[in-house]
Formats: C-alpha cells, sequence, structure tokens
C-alpha cells in the first residue's frame, strides 16, 4: 500500500471533464477547515501536492492526482465555508453531487469530519446524502491529537457522539479510521484501507 509516486493530472470543473481511463479512485471531501489539505499532504508525504488546489480558481475544481500510476486521489471542493452565502453552498451540491452520481469509477468517498469539535449538521447531512446515494463512504476523522478545549470534549467522546448520531440512518456503520496529520495518527491504516478497497 506504498506511495512511491504522485502525479497531479487535471482539474476539472465537470464530471464529464473528469479523467476518461477506468483507474480506481478515491474521494476525499469535507468541511472547509477540516484539514483536507493536511491528511493529503500527510498521505502522500508531498507539500506541494495538495497545494494545488489552494491557489484562486481551483478551491472550486475537481482535483485528480494520479498515484504511482495505478489510482487516483480525487480533491474535491470543500462544503460549509462559514461566510459563504447560501448561494455558494448550492453551487457546490449540484456540482459535486453530479461528480458522485456519474463516477463510475470511484471506489469510495473519504468523508472527512473534525474530531475537535461536536457533531456538525453539514457534516451529518453530506454523510446521510451520501449513505442514501448508496456511495460507499469511509469516515476519516481529523485533528485527532488535539486536546480538549477548557469545556470541550475530547475527540474519541466527539467521535462516539457523532457515530451515534449516524447510527441512526444507517443499518452498519460505515468503517471509520481516526488520523491526526500532525502525529501521522491513522496514515499507514488508511493506505491499507484504501488498497483493500481497490482489490476487493
Ligand atoms: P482544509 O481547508 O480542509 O484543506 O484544511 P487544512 O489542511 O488547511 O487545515 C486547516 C487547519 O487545521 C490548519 O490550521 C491546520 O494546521 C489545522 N490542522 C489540519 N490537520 C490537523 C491535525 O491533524 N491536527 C491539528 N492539531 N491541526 C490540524
Amino acid at each position: 500500500s506504498r506511495i512511491k509516486e504522485v502525479e497531479f493530472v487535471k482539474s476539472s470543473g465537470r464530471a464529464k471533464d473528469c479523467p476518461k481511463d477506468d483507474r480506481p479512485e478515491f474521494a476525499i471531501l469535507g468541511r472547509s477547515n477540516v484539514g483536507k489539505s493536511s491528511l493529503i499532504n500527510a498521505l502522500v508525504r508531498k507539500k506541494e501536492v495538495a497545494l494545488t488546489s489552494k491557489k484562486p480558481g481551483k478551491t472550486q475544481l475537481i482535483n485528480h492526482f494520479l498515484v504511482n500510476k495505478s489510482w487516483y486521489i480525487v480533491d474535491l471542493p470543500g462544503y460549509g465555508f462559514a461566510k459563504a452565502p447560501d448561494a455558494a453552498q448550492m453551487d457546490w451540491s449540484s456540482f459535486t453531487k453530479g461528480y458522485f452520481l456519474n463516477r463510475d469509477t470511484l471506489v469510495a468517498v473519504l468523508l472527512l469530519v473534525d474530531a475537535s469539535v461536536p457533531p456538525q449538521k453539514i457534516d451529518l447531512d453530506c454523510a446521510n446524502w451520501l449513505g442514501r446515494n448508496n456511495i460507499p463512504m469511509t469516515f476519516a476523522f481529523t485533528k485527532c491529537d488535539k486536546m480538549k478545549a477548557s469545556k470541550g470534549k475530547r475527540p474519541d467522546e466527539n467521535i462516539r457522539d457523532f457515530q451515534q448520531l449516524i447510527r441512526q440512518n444507517y443499518r452498519e456503520h460505515p468503517p471509520w479510521i481516526m488520523t491526526s496529520s500532525v502525529t501521522g495518527l491513522g496514515r499507514d491504516e488508511l493506505l491499507l484501507h484504501m488498497s483493500q478497497l481497490r482489490n476487493y
């Protein structure tokens, strides 16, 4: 499951414009600021790679990275910008939903959820939408290294609360992995998980 090589392939404005080969891919999705760029960088151990999507104009695009010439990591636009008007969120919906519903080579979505804060409605809404549409997903809880704020809960407590809410809507809880881009927690587990899903 080692990553030997990563290559930025392209940014696409629509699902139709994504690479047309049949290599399997994993889409990485989450609220903006969830730690998506940090996690992608930790996975590929290359500082430059995920930064591509941070360049102005690329944040609203579907970015394909080819790993070991055999599978893709796909960086999707973040959702739930704190200060974005409703219109911006609507925009995310139609555009990204089109990708999910039409991408045959999508193996699974890695849905990033910030473990340093209590469950957020927008994350639950997103998970439930993916679930309703039968899109396989794995939860990657981010920032698991964070100490609790003075009155806050610990990451493991936030995760437990989140899972309890998710269980109300699923017969089987989707796979989940605790990660930290600071300590490297979950990195190997996530890579192994993705290689198992690819070979399934
Ligand atoms: P993105 O907007 O989802 O791409 O999020 P970034 O990767 O840019 O991270 C957002 C903020 O969270 C930055 O200040 C990061 O330093 C911080 N961050 C990201 N991952 C972690 C983590 O695993 N642990 C901690 N403590 N902070 C993190």
